[in-house]
């Protein structure tokens, strides 16, 4: 099952894959990070259908075409803004849900669409503050849970900006692995 899990530094814009998942923010019209490259990659066919959706609520998810994207689809997901302290220590925290739900819509999504492969950024990592391992210990455990419950999907992969954020889900998918 593993194996359908790889992590990689790189540039989700650039993926090969069925589905690109996007950092938004609810308005959906675009923003900076990871957002802001997908807009650009895509051309101006991607905003004019974002704007046909009317926003989306934080841990919600909604799908358009991928235009000038190498992917066929992006599906737009609103994570939370992290709230905590910046130490993010373990208690259970309302944003920790929030996160969870944008991993499980993404994949919903792929149940819905012919979307065999999809590639997500760390979503919530960048302005919006989350914990980096707090935040790939949950997107980790969450396709994993997924893909233990459905076969269709063949690949997940988490693209990482930076070599230091690669290293991050190495350790979340180990210590996944350890936890089994
Ligand atoms: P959010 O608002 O959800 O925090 P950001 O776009 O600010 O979203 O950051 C999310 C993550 O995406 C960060 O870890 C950032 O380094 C990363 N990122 C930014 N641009 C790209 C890109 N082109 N490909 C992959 N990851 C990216």
């Amino acid at each position: 099952m593993s194996d359908r899990i790889e992590v990689l530094r790189g540039d989700l814009t650039q993926q090969n894959v069925d589905a690109i998942v996007n950092a938004a923010n609810s308005s959906l019209l675009g923003g900076g990070g990871v957002d802001g490259a997908i807009h650009r990659a895509a051309g101006p066919q991607l905003l004019a259908e974002c704007r046909q959706l009317n926003g989306c609520e934080t841990g919600e998810a909604k799908i358009t075409q991928g235009y000038n994207l190498p992917a066929k689809w992006v599906i737009h997901t609103v994570g939370p803004v992290w709230r905590g302290s910046s130490l993010g220590r373990d208690d259970p925290r309302p944003e920790d849900e929030l996160l969870a739900r944008c991993y499980r819509n993404c994949l919903q999504l792929t149940q819905e669409y012919p979307i065999a492969t999809i590639a997500f950024p760390a979503i919530s990592t960048g302005v919006y503050r989350f914990p980096k391992l707090r935040a790939a210990k949950i997107a980790v455990r969450e396709v994993r849970q997924f893909l233990a419950r459905n076969s269709a999907l063949e690949l997940v992969l988490f693209v990482c900006f930076s070599d230091p954020d690669r290293s991050i889900y190495q350790q979340a998918l180990e210590g996944s692995h350890r936890a089994r």
